[in-house]
């Protein structure tokens, strides 16, 4: 292909439609191509969320954001804040409505009517859109050239939206792109699953498969706590699975030591109000077994894990309980330990943490600081978020800033 683009944009995904569309919205003249590898655009989009596309979050803090220099993205996410992501879809004919942990979703509650807004826009604003064109090779000149399945693209400003690893080769995420790009000098810091489910030691697990449970779920390193969310914890015949996992995995295989999760089975209630609670069943319940003397207090199968931890026999009296063992079982519920092994890996993850070094990139526009018109957005910079609508909603608002750029630079080389 002979005619050079203003823009190659490399990955239609969440942020590199958000930036073509952006672009063409500012400034209709500028040439954009979209280079996707798969033979849809928004493929992964459209699973996220469960199907209903978590884009953004009410609660708009930098601490939900990880990576070397969560700094990077502050700029990012406050130009582009959650009401500027929602302004920009409203004006594609998408309108939100948020839950009670602020997590925002398309009214239809559909990840389709984002896709379709981005799909239908980019066709309407002469977008360019590319599919099955792997970018295999770049090289840099006067103009960038990208070497493709569908043969060359030559382009004044390329924008390298290609993800990371996360959901895996079937959604397009295999890091083709970063390494690449490390073969070109660019550095990365070490990119590790996040946002997954957690495999553990299996004996406890394995038994108490399919059990949901409202705890509070606590990554525990070396013997100290380092990260702990509550919420409904799934277990499953490899380990642990559940919003309050899914959050504190990020540790797992990116801490050096020792990592085990704690389970607080009764996050409500204190130790104190346990004992007590397990005092007064001994005495009201004490002709019973151990195998149902925690049966009204949690699921009976866990119940009896806890029992079984505590180093006693389900087939035990419970009026034979002593102090201590009501002191050890209520500690037990508190703190019910399982050491992690390792992640189910970046197929099912969500999200990549490490990427590219942000210190390559100007945080404000997103270009490489020693390749003028070359620029990251989204997951391939070394930025991850927390689950909640983070993660896209930095791969918006890191792609409005590069678009802001192509354009400002587009109309000083015109004036
Ligand atoms: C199951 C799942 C659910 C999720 N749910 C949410 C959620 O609800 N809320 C949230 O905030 N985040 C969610 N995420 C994370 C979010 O989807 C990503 O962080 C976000 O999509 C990253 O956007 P991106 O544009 O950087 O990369 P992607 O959306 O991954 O897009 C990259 C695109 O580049 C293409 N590509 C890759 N290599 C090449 C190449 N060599 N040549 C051409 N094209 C290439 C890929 O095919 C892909 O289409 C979820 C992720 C998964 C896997």
């Amino acid at each position: 292909m002979n005619s050079v683009y203003d823009v190659c944009v490399i990955g239609g995904g969440a942020s590199g439609l958000a930036a073509a569309i952006y672009i063409k919205q500012k400034e209709r003249e500028i040439s954009v191509a979209v280079l996707e590898r798969l033979p849809r655009i928004g493929k992964k989009l459209i699973i996220t969320g469960n199907g209903r596309c978590n884009i953004t979050n009410t609660d708009e803090s930098l601490s939900h954001y990880h990576g070397q220099n969560p700094g990077f993205a502050e700029y990012a996410l406050k130009k582009y804040s959650n009401t500027e992501i929602e302004n920009f879809f409203n004006n594609l004919g998408v309108i939100f409505v948020s839950d009670e942990t602020g997590r925002v979703y398309p009214s239809s509650l559909q990840a389709s009517s984002v896709v379709d807004a981005l799909r239908f826009t980019c066709d309407s604003l002469g977008v360019n859109t590319f599919v099955n064109c792997m970018v295999t090779d770049v090289t840099f000149g006067d103009t960038y050239t990208l070497k493709t399945e569908k043969g060359s693209f030559r382009a004044k400003n390329i924008v390298f939206a290609a993800g990371l690893f996360s959901g895996g080769v079937r959604l397009g995420c295999d890091g083709s792109i970063l390494r690449l790009l490390k073969s070109k000098g660019e550095k990365s810091t070490v990119v590790t699953p996040a946002i997954v489910q957690i495999n553990t030691e299996t004996d406890i697990v394995r038994s108490l498969k399919g059990i949901k449970v409202n705890a509070t779920a606590a990554m525990i390193i070396n013997g100290k706590p380092f990260r702990s969310e509550k919420g409904e914890v799934l277990f499953c015949d490899y380990g642990l699975s559940g919003p309050p996992i899914l959050q504190i995995a990020r540790a797992v295989e990116r801490e050096k030591g020792e990592k085990t999760v704690s389970l607080d089975l009764l996050p409500d209630s204190s130790t104190d109000e346990i004992i007590s609670v397990l005092s007064s069943f001994k005495r009201t319940l004490h002709y019973r077994n151990l195998d149902e003397y925690l049966s009204g207090l949690l699921n009976k199968r866990l119940g009896q894990a806890v029992i079984k931890a505590a180093g006693l026999k389900l087939s035990s009296n419970v009026g034979g309980l002593s102090k201590n063992d009501i002191v050890k079982i209520s500690s037990l519920i508190k703190n019910f330990r399982i050491k992690a092994l390792s992640t189910t890996g970046f197929e099912n993850s969500q999200v990549t943490a490490g990427g590219l070094c942000t210190n390559g990139f100007d945080n404000k526009t997103m270009m490489s600081k020693l390749r003028k018109g070359m620029y990251a957005i989204g997951e391939i910079l070394d930025i991850d978020g927390d689950c909640g609508g983070y993660n896209l909603h930095f791969a918006f608002s890191s792609a409005f800033c590069a678009a802001d750029s192509i354009v400002k630079e587009y109309k000083n080389d015109k004036a």
